[in-house]
């Protein structure tokens, strides 16, 4: 929603609702060595130029707008003080020590509706300890693409960060070019991180790693609380993470996303997608497609993923060897045996869901074979990955396939008249012939709506101009990403030759 100009004003009304009492179980309650107390630097002239009301409502938080002073930095959150926590983490495969939230503050600890814990945070409020000479601040670019972009996660079911709010400024940001400050308020349950871990780690703190995982494991995995024995209790909890993380991948696979800068410091530990960089959604479908400029080496293309997130596993997993028991060699053999489960976990969630994307019931040996055929065959031609798995449902399983629009786009037809004819076949192997269930089935997992490059580019564009129209348009557009919304239909078109090539580097 974009709320008219609201200036700053006391803020304490409208949080005392879902404020969370002061216990232990508060992540400001772990103290100094994990964060240290740090106020934000005032924003000159802070604008509240949009706001999540879906968030809000979760939060309870009925006016947004007269709380303009805490989320843009310039007041405090009524009974919390602002901390900005510590992290290492490997960047690019390489181990950086010294790490940390240089440009984010944790402003407040709530509960939400369903008593669930959530933590806001800004982005954007300053520097800190942790900044590392850079200026702590966020510009306006790159806060609407998180803004919008992880509320297109969400709705594509992807457990991700959220956005609150976005507050803008004219004060100057130095990147390639001048730009100007932003701040986004986002929520999750924890912003603990696989480089939070690392950095107790590497330095030799082995004592600190248990009350960081006991908070945790209590907060966010509180079943595990059930067992009783340390070691197994440690190894459950690393064997979800791992878990999470392969599923997380998985999504980012069949949505079509690539995130840009998988550093270990960019992984949650709950296996939330957070740190939205220079992300991109494929538009036309390159398995070694990479969104990050700044990427030369192609780390995180979009076909790495699934194997750089279990890398980054085996870093988490390494820096938690000391939670793993007093005996060494046996602590080293668990954290491998916990490594190896995220093939499998992988494997079984992917299997589940391309077999979701072809809209198949079971899962049978040779769909692996057949969805790598399509694959290769949208590799080959750069046909849409979005569109293209829309039109699929529009195959009948009963041939003749008909003109799906499909067939149009790759440039093999042969080879595609054969992958028709072996799709059809499998359909029917399992009886699945009910055409339109099984096309509104494929609709239902399958987005005609993601935030592409251009679309976000056009958005960023005109808020930079002062209109903030398109974020909620592309805010409306995305919260319904499976619905077919005709009127929006050109919103699920490619980007036009002159946006195609939108370079997007880790300067945010
Ligand atoms: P990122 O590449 O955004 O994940 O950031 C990597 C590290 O650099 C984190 O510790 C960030 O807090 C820090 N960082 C990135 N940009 C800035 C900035 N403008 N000011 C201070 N710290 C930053
Ligand atoms: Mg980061």
């Amino acid at each position: 929603m974009t709320p008219t100009p609201q200036s700053a004003l006391a803020a304490a009304d409208a949080t005392s609702s879902s404020a969370l009492p002061p216990t232990a179980s508060r992540y400001a309650a772990l103290g100094q060595p994990f964060h240290q107390p740090v106020q934000p630097t005032p924003l000159p002239e802070p604008a509240l130029l949009h706001f999540n009301t879906a968030v809000a409502d979760t939060l309870g938080l009925a006016d947004v707008g007269a709380l303009l002073g805490p989320l843009s930095g310039n007041a405090p959150w009524p009974g919390y003080a602002p901390l900005a926590s510590v992290y290492a983490g490997h960047q690019f495969g390489v181990f950086v020590p010294q790490l940390g939230d240089g440009r984010a503050l944790m402003i407040a600890e709530l509960h939400d509706r369903e008593g669930r814990r959530q933590e806001l945070q800004l982005k954007g409020a300053g520097r800190t300890p942790y900044s590392r000479g850079a200026d702590g601040r966020a510009v306006l670019r790159s806060s609407i693409r998180e803004y919008l972009c992880s509320e297109a996660m969400h709705a594509v079911g992807i457990a991700t960060t959220r956005c609150l709010s976005l507050v803008g400024s004219p004060q100057p940001v130095v990147r390639e070019t001048m730009e100007t400050a932003a701040v986004v308020c986002r929520v999750a349950p924890s912003f603990v991180r696989f480089g939070h871990f690392e950095f107790f780690y590497h330095r030799g703190l082995h004592e600190h790693l248990p009350a960081l995982a006991d908070h945790v494991i209590a907060e966010h995995f509180p079943h595990l609380l059930e067992i009783a024995e340390p070691t197994q209790r440690y190894a459950a909890w690393l064997r979800e993470v791992v878990a999470r993380t392969a599923l997380m991948a998985a999504q980012w696979q069949g949505v079509g996303f690539c995130h840009g800068v998988m550093n270990t410091d960019n992984f949650s530990i709950l296996g939330l997608t957070i740190d939205y960089g220079p992300f991109g959604f494929l538009d036309a479908f390159q398995w070694d497609h990479i969104c990050n400029h700044s990427d030369d080496g192609g780390r995180y293309a979009y076909g790495r993923q699934p194997q750089i997130a279990h890398w980054n596993c085996g870093r988490l997993l390494q820096a938690a060897v000391p939670l793993l028991g007093e005996d060494m060699d046996a602590a080293v053999e668990l954290a491998r045996d916990i490594y190896h489960g995220y093939g499998p976990a992988f494997s079984d969630t992917a299997a589940r869901l391309w077999a979701d994307k072809l809209g198949l019931k079971d899962i049978r040996e040779g769909d692996a074979e057949l969805m790598e055929r399509l694959l290769a065959l949208m590799h080959d031609s750069h046909c849409d990955f979005t569109n293209s798995f829309r039109k699929l449902a529009q195959i009948p399983s009963t041939a003749p396939s008909g003109d799906t629009g499909l067939r149009n786009d790759v440039l093999d037809i042969a080879a595609w008249d054969a992958w028709v004819a072996d799709y059809q076949a499998r359909l029917q192997s399992e009886g699945n012939t009910d055409d339109a269930a099984r096309a509104a089935a494929m609709n239902r997992v399958n987005p005609k709506y993601v935030l592409r490059n251009h679309l976000a580019q056009a958005a960023i564009a005109k808020a930079e101009a002062g209109d903030m129209g398109e974020i909620d348009v592309l805010m409306k557009l995305l919260s319904r990403p499976y619905d077919e919304q005709p009127d929006m239909a050109a919103y699920a078109a490619p980007p036009p030759e002159e946006m195609r090539h939108i370079e997007v580097s880790c300067s945010s």
